[in-house]
């Protein structure tokens, strides 16, 4: 049996009466070349452990099996479970979670699989959209204890992960994880990767949370309502900004944007990580 090719994946739905569940974001891959580009840029060896979220019918749990350790594969729907575990019969090295990834106690379920408590795990997803911000918070929260998170998402999320000061897809989820990790993109992939095939086109990305945050927050609130409310009013000034939200008077937002160097006319969705941490630092 084949799990990751289109007739594969169709034969063994039909098989047992099942049809994929739109509304748990079933689009298995049945494209190999971008299963081994998932598993390449997940760098695992056998001294790993890789959690897997949403394994479906097991094409990259399978994979990822090969290369790592000990796979932890969750997936939500109890309809495939059978099925998996019949895939994963004579792989010794997965465990299989049937659970919502979201509801599950990381720390005991799935890091209690590391050696010890200086270990991190991969992670890899074929993600089901619906649950993409989420995971990627678990993630961030989780972050000292993830070397690196290689995952399918939508096109437009990868473009809003990547995006520079000053674009279109620039914004608050932009500054929010590229603070805590560095996002590299890994490959675009086409809907016509899928069965069946999603309406939008995806990506791969790869986030490796930093040791370090590449800028110094000494108020994680006054930088988090700052970063909020220069992305809500786009189109204002920074001057006002900070202005309308009581941030600080008109005399004192002008003193610490012109003693930073930062244009008070300039929008905040043009100002980089590093300039909302200045700017926060100094009002707080
Ligand atoms: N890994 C498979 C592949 O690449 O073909 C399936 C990927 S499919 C896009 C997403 C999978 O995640 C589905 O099998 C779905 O049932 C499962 N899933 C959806 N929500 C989930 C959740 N909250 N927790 C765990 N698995 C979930």
């Amino acid at each position: 049996m084949d799990n990751a090719t289109l007739s594969g994946v169709r034969r063994l739905l039909a098989e047992k009466g099942l049809r994929p569940h739109k509304g748990l974001g079933q689009n298995f891959l049945v494209d190999k070349n971008i299963l081994q580009k998932i598993t390449t840029a997940a760098e695992c060896t056998k001294n790993d452990v890789v959690l897997e979220i949403g394994a479906g019918l097991g094409a990259l749990t399978l994979c990822l099996a090969d290369l790592a350790g000990q796979v932890v594969a969750v997936e939500i729907d109890k309809k495939l479970i059978p099925i998996l575990q019949k895939v994963f019969e004579s792989r010794s090295n997965i465990a299989l979670i049937s659970g919502d990834i979201l509801a599950l106690d990381w720390e005991k379920e799935i890091f209690g699989f590391l050696k010890s408590p200086r270990d991190k795990i991969i992670i890899c997803a074929n993600l089901p959209y619906y649950i993409t911000s989420p995971v990627i918070f678990k993630i961030l929260e989780h972050r000292n204890r993830i070397r690196q998170a290689v995952l399918m998402v939508q096109r437009e999320v990868a473009a809003r992960l990547l995006a520079v000061p000053g674009s279109r897809d620039y914004g608050l989820i932009t500054v929010n994880v590229n603070r805590m990790a560095e996002v590299e993109m890994i490959a675009r992939v086409s809907r016509n990767c899928f069965y069946p095939s999603p309406e939008v086109d995806s990506a791969v990305i790869r986030l490796s949370p930093r040791s370090r945050s590449p800028v110094m927050v000494e108020n994680e609130e006054v930088f988090a309502e700052l970063v909020k409310a220069a992305f809500q009013a786009r189109r204002k000034t920074m001057l006002n900004v900070l202005v309308s939200r009581n941030m600080a008077d008109r005399d004192k937002a002008m003193e610490v944007l012109l003693s930073l160097g930062v244009d008070p006319n300039r929008r905040g969705e043009t100002l980089s990580i590093e300039d909302f941490a200045q700017i926060a630092n100094r009002l707080s």
